[in-house]
């Protein structure tokens, strides 16, 4: 008899609005190609959201990720206002899934885009950066957003990065930071980049800053190969390079964690396209596809993905690429399955036929904690919200305060110094940043706090403090513009 071979658990959701067709119709393909799924089904989304659950997953849905490892899931709806968290943000950040992968490739000449060579992966780091989503007002004009950069966080996602290259015989693998502006946020990923690369020797290695780093890739995608970045840079530029490739309805992407991952389409639940078997199924299709690859099913992906290739090519196109002159048949969600179903066994006639090799096994251990540095403690920042003064006053006033073991060196204003010898054309808001540097041997967590008292005790409004340290000698803290 046969061997059976075993069958992966597999959790999935359909989602709302197109997620109920566009998953029919990927089951439906991957069934036909031989993949081996156990499939457990959870409900999340909208109907959830309406049973009052902000979170739009029933609390018994996660011992269901937890226990099958892997989710497949289409898109949902997120409800507007009332306290809705994203469902998205919500898993990803639960479960850890600190990479998210993108690959973006054109199918020229089969679907229209201006970039005919572009065959490219975004790794986007997809727990930290801004996506804290830590926010504060703190004066009448001033708020903020704390971006967090770790490196654990960074070399985890950097070395998946390197990892994918290796595993998909990538030559290069480029970073886009703003360690220009950011030096020491984005300079540690930077950092970490760099020292994760020397591990990677056989792999072309290269940094651009991501201004001029997206413009090229933007004209000329075909310079890179797998690309990895910080979260928001990643947010934005993977949706640009989606659209690059013709549409963004045909790009999937995986979201990798240590205990579970998740893959899906990127595009959302398109509630106006719902249920009139429209909705092409190709984005989740393609998440599917890097969730075989996942599971070790690279096979079937393989198969599967070869015939999706070759029914694009063919012409047989839902109404988001049908375009006359190059597509030959419109069809339906459900006829676009069939079609790539009736051609499994077949390979592309022109595009490059996909190839999966065996997954190599990924060797994504963090290297071990380094000796700790020294950290000194050397000053603080008090931030305070003052209206309508003149920086020379606020100075004056500061200078006269009981004031131990530190003193006022400079006032910025949303970056920017303002005293001493400021500039009289540069704008004022009411956040004003007062930083005290230690001038005796040493400066305490409780002088630091002296200095808070005595602005508070002569009436400074104050709004929020940092701490200013070395790291074994080295400066930790960013210099106003024109300090
Ligand atoms: P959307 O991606 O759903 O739709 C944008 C446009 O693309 C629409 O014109 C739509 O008709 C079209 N489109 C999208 N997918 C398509 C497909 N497979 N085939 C053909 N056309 C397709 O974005 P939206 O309208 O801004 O958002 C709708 C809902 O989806 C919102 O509630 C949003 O919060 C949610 N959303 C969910 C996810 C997710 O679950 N991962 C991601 C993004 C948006």
């Amino acid at each position: 008899m046969a061997a059976v071979a075993t069958k992966t658990p597999v959790t999935v959701a359909y989602g709302d609005g197109i997620g109920p067709e566009i998953m029919d119709a990927t089951l439906r393909i991957l069934d036909a190609a031989g993949a081996r799924l156990d499939i457990e089904r959870i409900e999340i989304g909208e109907s959830v959201y309406n049973r009052g659950l902000q979170s739009g997953i029933e609390p018994s849905s996660w011992e269901a990720l937890r226990r099958t490892k892997v989710f497949l899931k289409a898109p949902i709806t997120t409800p507007q206002g009332g306290g809705f968290k994203s469902l998205n943000v919500t898993v990803r950040k639960t479960l850890g899934m600190y990479a998210n992968v993108r690959p973006c490739a054109s199918l020229h000449p089969y679907v229209a885009t201006k970039n005919p060579n572009m065959d490219l992966v975004i790794v986007r780091e997809n727990e930290e950066d801004v996506y804290g989503g830590i926010e504060h007002r703190q004066t009448q004009d001033v708020v903020q957003c704390l971006k967090l950069i770790s490196r654990p966080g960074s070399e985890r996602v950097i070395r998946y990065a390197f990892e994918y290259a290796r595993a998909h015989a990538s030559k290069k693998v480029t970073c886009f930071t703003k360690d220009n502006i950011m030096k020491q946020t984005d300079g540690l990923f930077h950092e970490t980049f760099d020292e994760i690369a020397k591990q990677y020797s056989e792999i072309e290695n290269e940094h651009w800053i991501v201004d001029i780093g997206a413009a090229k890739m933007v004209d000329t995608p075909e310079a890179f190969d797998v690309l990895v970045m910080p979260n928001l840079y990643g947010d934005v530029l993977s949706d640009v390079a989606a659209q690059m490739t013709g549409s963004v309805g045909l790009a999937g992407s995986a979201n990798i964690g240590d205990h579970c991952s998740m893959f899906e389409a990127i595009h959302g639940s398109a509630p106006r396209r719902a249920g009139q078997n429209l909705a092409n199924p190709s984005g989740l299709f393609h998440g599917a596809l890097l969730m075989l690859s996942h599971i070790g099913q690279g096979d079937v992906a393989e198969s599967a993905h070869n015939a999706w290739l070759r029914t694009i090519e063919d012409g047989v196109h839902t109404y988001d690429i049908f375009e006359e002159g190059v597509s030959k048949q419109k069809v339906g969600t459900r006829e676009f399955a069939a079609a790539v179903v009736a051609r499994l066994g077949q390979e592309p006639q022109h595009l490059k036929a996909a190839r999966y090799a065996k997954q190599a096994e990924m060797h994504l251990a963090l290297r071990p904690e380094r000796t700790r540095s020294h950290k000194e403690r050397v000053g603080i920042d008090v931030f305070i919200d003052a209206p309508g003064a003149h920086p020379d006053t606020h100075a004056a006033q500061i200078r006269r305060l009981p004031i131990n073991g530190a003193k006022l060196t400079v006032i910025a204003n949303r970056g920017t110094k303002v005293w001493p010898h400021g500039d009289p054309d540069t704008f004022w808001s009411d956040h004003w940043s007062c930083r005290f540097e230690c001038d005796s041997e040493s400066f305490s967590g409780k002088d630091a706090m002296q200095i808070v008292g005595a602005l508070d005790a002569a009436g400074f409004d104050v709004v929020k403090t940092e701490g200013l340290f070395t790291f074994d000698g080295a400066r930790a803290f960013s210099l106003a513009q024109g300090q």
